[in-house]
Parts: structure tokens; C-alpha cells; sequence
């Protein structure tokens, strides 16, 4: 399909400005402040169904993306998500909405809810035009708890809730901060934006603010900002994943429901959804964990649900080691692959799913990695059909066994993991 003049072919698509892939467009919804109510996850699976492949992925911002749309039915997909109020003005104000709000911050009784003042965030982003020139992919995030990380992911700008108190840390800075009151917290994230982008002004090579930071040093921009901060000692606690029944002692608080390798069908989204209607919930909270939250305050409507979406295939426990798995779209998602990611990840697990538990797995269709940017156990990264295997390590590190035949990548994994244990 050859993709019309205005179609963005490099990254970071969204709804009004799809990206061209493999399999069609790709159209990204954005949650408003890390939520979805149930009618509208259904709305999106519908028109998944209807004016797409039916397929739909979780991204690591939380983003839910349609899959296969086409040219024509891409003007009725976007018309039936704007019924439900999910597409935004313009192209731009939905690029700058790059909000990743922590999921279980209105869901756990233990964690500060920022999600109103996340959402009061996004429509300050939206009705100051200077910010609509920020990069495509300079990200924001708010936490629910003193971790700046939210699902152990980094953003440009962090906002962090620490008792009545708000911290504020910029990427690859997380030991220095500034601490503000809550009244004050959007002028001081809107402050440190602006800062960023007066110095990509003058510095064309700047597009993350981990870029400015490395060059400049985050106290010049917090003190370009305005603000007045101070050394502190980075909260990196070990980050699980929230899939199953969420509780603290006998206390039920939510359940986390798993994507496989980050991605949904319309039919399973129906059937969550209709039996979380069936309990009377009524939203569903993404973060960057490819895993849906739902607030559920009883023991037998949490059973339910997680026995609904086990029925649908779903991941329900948090052992489920495909929740420890990277794993880009593959062949024929993507034009670029030579492999079906996907399906050579699904075999791997079958292989080894006892044996994988604990490690972090990377399957990537080509060297460009997009499904993990950090180092994983074990990365695999296709080339003409085969997979080179890298321990520790991330795409373009150095091979530990080249040439590996996709139906092979099991007994090479397993061999790994017997003479690490020997
Ligand atoms: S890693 Fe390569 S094959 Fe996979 S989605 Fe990215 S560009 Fe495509």
C-alpha cells in the first residue's frame, strides 16, 4: 500500500497522523490521563474490528494502537473514535500529549493519586502553543509514589508524588530534583519544557531532555526554569509487574491484566469488557507495562474478570514469564523484518516456559530494536530469515551465536541458561 503525501512514515504516530507499516496504518489512541472508560475500550475494539485488522497493541506509553487500517477506512475509523471523544483537536496538541500517568495510582489505597493533576497537565500542554514544538517523542510522566520511574521507565520530565509534596526530575538526573506543592506543579513541568526548548533553539542537536542534561547539566536547566533544586538520593525500587489480583494482605484492590508480547484482539477486548461491565467497572488504567489495571474493591468480582480474561488467553499471574518478553511486530507488521517475531517468540516460550522464568527476553525483527531499549538476558535479532543471539546485552552488541534458524532459538536459549547454571 503506498501511503498518501500527509502520512508519517518515521515514528511516533498518532491517530490523526497514522504511520505506514507492513500490515497498513497504524493509528494510536491516547488514553486521557492513563485512562479509558469501558465504553470506549469497546468503541476502540469495535473499530478495530471493523475498519482494521482487529488487532490492537499496548504500547509502552500506554497508548492503544490500531493495526491495519487502510486508506479507505481510515477517515470512518477516525470519525467513530472522535464519537467517542478520543481524538484531539489537531495533530499537534495530540503529538504533545505524550503523558505516561502511573496506573495504580488512583487503583492502590497505598499510592497519591495524581491523575487529575496529570489530567489538568495535559490541557495546560494543549493551550500553550510554544510547546507544540516539542520533539515528537519528549515524553512526560506522573507517579503515585516517591519513584520518579513509573513501571520502571524513564521520561523527559518526571513528576513524582512524595506525601503532601511533589518531585520533579529530569532523565538521566534523577539525583537532583526540585520539590514543589501541588498548586505549583505545572508551572514548574511547563517551566522545564520551555527551558528545553530554548536551548534546542540554539542547539539543534538536542531532542530529549536526556540530550540537555548531558550537555548543559539539569541544575542550568532547572535553574532556567526557575527552580531551585537540590541533590537527592534516587528511589530505583525493583519494579514487578501488576498482573493478577492486586491486594495488600486480605485487601483487594485491583486486577492487572496482561497483553501477550503487548498486543490485543477486538474479540478479547469484548469479552473483558463485557464481563467488567458485568462487575459495574467502569475504567481501565495503561501505563508502560502492557498490562491493563481495572480498580476492583471485591475478592469475587476480581475472580471474575481474571477468569475471563484468562478464558480470553490473557495474562493473569505475574509469573508468567511472557511479561519478562520484549517482542517487536515482526514480519509482516513490519516492512523491515525478515521474521514473524511473534510467532518465534510464542515457540520459544512453549520450549522453554519453565526454564525462561527470571530472564528478561529481547525479539527483535532487525537490528533497529524498537520493543526495548535497554539490555536484556537474552536479545535475539533477525537478519535474512535467522537470529543472532546476544547475552546481556542489546541489538549491535556483540553476537554470542550467530545464524540461529528461528525453529533452533529454543535449544540455543536453553543452552545458555544450562552452562550459566552450571
Ligand atoms: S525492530 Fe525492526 S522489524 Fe521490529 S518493528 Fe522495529 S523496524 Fe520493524
Amino acid at each position: 500500500m503506498t501511503a498518501p503525501a500527509h502520512l508519517i512514515k518515521g515514528w511516533c504516530p498518532g491517530a490523526l497522523r497514522p504511520m505506514c507499516s507492513g500490515d497498513g496504518l497504524l493509528v494510536r489512541v491516547r488514553p486521557r490521563a492513563g485512562a479509558f472508560s469501558v465504553p470506549t475500550l469497546r468503541a476502540i475494539a469495535e473499530t478495530a474490528a471493523r475498519f482494521g485488522s482487529g488487532e490492537i497493541d499496548l504500547t509502552n506509553r500506554g497508548n492503544l494502537q490500531l493495526r491495519g487500517v487502510s486508506e479507505d477506512t481510515f477517515e470512518p475509523a477516525i470519525a467513530a473514535l472522535r464519537s467517542v471523544d478520543l481524538i484531539d483537536t489537531s495533530a499537534a496538541i495530540e503529538a504533545v500529549r505524550n503523558v505516561v500517568v502511573d496506573p495504580l495510582c488512583s487503583v492502590d489505597p497505598d499510592r497519591g493519586n495524581v491523575r487529575d493533576l496529570a489530567s489538568r497537565f495535559e490541557d495546560a500542554l494543549a493551550e500553550d502553543a510554544r510547546l507544540l514544538a516539542l520533539p515528537g517523542k519528549f515524553g512526560f510522566s506522573f507517579s503515585g509514589n516517591s519513584e520518579l520511574r513509573v513501571g520502571g521507565r524513564t521520561a523527559d520530565i518526571m513528576v513524582a508524588s512524595e506525601a503532601d509534596r511533589f518531585v520533579i526530575g529530569l532523565d538521566e538526573a534523577a539525583d537532583f530534583c526540585a520539590v514543589v506543592p501541588e498548586n505549583e506543579v505545572i508551572k514548574a513541568t511547563r517551566g522545564l519544557a520551555l527551558a528545553f526548548l530554548d536551548l534546542a533553539a540554539e542547539h539543534a542537536t538536542l531532542r530529549r531532555m536526556k540530550d540537555a542534561v548531558a550537555r548543559f547539566g539539569a541544575a542550568e536547566i532547572f535553574e532556567m526554569a526557575g527552580l531551585k533544586a537540590s541533590s537527592r538520593s534516587p528511589k530505583a525500587e525493583a519494579v514487578s509487574a501488576p498482573a493478577g489480583m492486586l491486594a495488600r494482605g486480605d485487601r483487594v484492590f485491583g486486577v492487572g491484566i496482561g497483553l501477550p508480547f503487548g498486543r490485543i484482539a477486538a474479540g478479547q477486548i469484548e469479552r473483558l469488557c463485557q464481563s467488567a461491565a458485568g462487575v459495574k467497572l467502569e475504567d481501565v488504567f495503561t501505563g508502560s507495562q502492557r498490562i491493563l489495571i481495572f480498580a476492583v474493591g471485591e475478592c469475587a468480582s476480581a475472580k471474575r474478570l481474571l477468569q475471563a480474561a484468562n478464558d480470553a488467553g490473557l495474562i493473569t499471574s505475574n509469573d508468567d514469564v511472557r511479561l519478562e518478553m520484549d517482542v517487536c511486530p515482526g514480519s509482516p507488521g513490519c516492512g523491515n523484518a525478515t521474521t514473524d517475531t511473534r510467532a518465534d517468540a510464542r515457540r520459544l516460550v512453549e520450549a522453554l516456559n519453565g526454564t525462561l522464568s527470571g530472564y528478561s527476553v529481547h525479539v527483535s525483527g532487525c537490528e533497529k530494536g524498537c520493543a526495548r531499549r535497554s539490555a536484556a538476558d537474552f536479545t535475539l535479532v533477525a537478519h535474512a530469515g535467522r537470529y543472532d543471539l546476544i547475552r546481556r546485552g542489546r541489538p549491535g552488541d556483540p553476537i554470542a551465536l550467530a545464524n540461529v534458524e528461528a525453529d533452533d532459538i529454543g535449544n540455543a536459549v536453553s543452552r545458555f541458561i544450562l552452562e550459566s547454571a552450571s
